[in-house]
């Protein structure tokens, strides 16, 4: 249920329901923070199972938009939005038009791009309704789909994370299970295959499954409980959230956990588990923000180079991380938000001073 209480709790400013009984949208949008910058995060499609579902989902979400802006040194705060429905059945252009008529209204203080189960087609009918809206097509000067470049930053992390463990950053002769062939699963698999990797993998979806199999060499299917057992050096991530727990961690035989998932560890005590066991978890935030950092560029003139560039950073980025860590003795997932959370005071103390005003506002894309 959603409360004042609940909203404290995790510092979120603000909830919207929304509700279009002609199109049958029912859209959740969480604005977690507005310090660094208007909130940006991508809409989630799913058939929840309930209300309370949706909300959690979308409060943990937005919060993790505003630590992966912060860690990555972005000028942008955190936010995230949920449709509840049926990717398959619901959606329609009036369906994603009332949508953009609905961010409009919130005047920019909220700036959507994709997520799971929403294409650059449907952000293209979001865009006809409000400029607040980034990961539109080429054409209109957006940037596409943002996960290629989620899947090279991920990449990045991995190698980071491959040269603290094994001293070496190439993924050659290392063995990974992906979990989740989705969007950024795939890419990513065909990246760690050119660099030398053998890759198991598991999805839901067995249409999703085949293809993966199909186009990157080598690989073998295991089945969707399996994959925690895999004898691996890197579990991957790249489905959705609180796969790493008190049930899977004991199964888990990766020294490394690095992946494109969102809110991978179920709760943050999880991180202290996997340092215990010597597992190194590469944040999940810090190293799938390829597809912020690429959207985020929307606002300055986008193109592939400078996106490539920024995106390669999170490879230091990570390295830095790792090294707070280690100086300040404390999990990794532990320095990342300590990180991001200095940046957001830095801003807010900033904001105060010389600004004194309240969010700055995304100005919003031309047509
Ligand atoms: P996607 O929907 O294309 O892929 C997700 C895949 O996971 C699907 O194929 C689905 O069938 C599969 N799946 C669902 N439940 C599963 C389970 N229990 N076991 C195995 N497979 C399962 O989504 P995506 O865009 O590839 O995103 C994957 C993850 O990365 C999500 O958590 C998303 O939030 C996160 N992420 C994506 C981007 C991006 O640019 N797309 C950016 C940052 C983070």
């Amino acid at each position: 249920m959603l409360s004042f209480e609940r909203l404290q709790k995790y510092g979120h400013e603000e909830v919207v329901f929304f509700s279009d009984p002609a199109t049958n949208l029912k859209v959740i949008i969480a604005i977690h923070n507005t310090v660094l910058g208007p909130s940006l995060g991508g809409t989630r499609m799913w058939p929840y199972e309930s209300e309370e579902a949706a909300l959690t989902d979308v409060l943990r979400l937005s919060r993790g938009m505003t630590y992966k802006a912060a860690v990555t040194g972005l000028p942008l705060g955190g936010g995230k939005a949920v449709i509840i429905g049926d990717p398959e059945k619901d959606k329609s252009e009036a369906f994603f038009r009332s949508y953009g008529k609905f961010i409009e209204t919130l005047n920019g203080r909220y700036v959507t791009a994709e997520d799971v189960n929403i294409t650059v087609e449907d952000m293209e009918h979001v865009y006809k309704e409000t400029t607040f809206v980034t990961g539109i097509a080429k054409d209109h000067g957006g940037s596409g789909n943002p996960a290629p470049y989620t899947a090279l930053g991920v990449f990045r992390g991995i190698e980071a994370s491959l040269l603290k463990v094994f001293g070496d950053k190439s993924p050659k002769g290392k063995v990974f299970a992906i979990q989740g062939a989705g969007e950024v699963g795939h890419r990513l698999g065909k990246l760690l295959v050119e660099g030398g990797a053998k890759i198991f993998v598991s999805d839901i979806n067995k249409k999703k499954l085949d293809h993966f199999i199909e186009t990157v060499p080598g690989s073998e299917i295991v089945g969707v409980d399996e994959i925690y057992d895999v004898d691996c050096d890197v579990y991957t991530p790249a489905a959705l959230g609180g796969t790493v727990n008190e049930f899977t961690i004991p199964r888990l035989k990766c020294k490394i956990i690095a992946g494109p998932a969102n809110n991978q560890l179920a709760r943050p005590e999880h991180g202290d588990m996997l340092r215990e066991k010597g597992i190194l978890y590469a944040p999940d935030y810090l190293i799938n923000a390829g597809g912020l950092i690429n959207v985020s560029l929307e606002f300055e003139g986008w193109s592939h180079e400078k996106s490539v560039k920024k995106v390669n950073s999170i490879f230091d980025t990570t390295l830095e991380i790792f090294k707070i860590s280690e100086s300040e003795n404390i999990p990794i997932y532990k320095a990342a938000d300590h990180l991001a959370e200095k940046r957001i005071e830095e801003g807010r103390a900033f904001r105060d001073r010389f600004i004194n005003t309240a969010t700055p506002l995304f100005p919003g894309r031309g047509r």
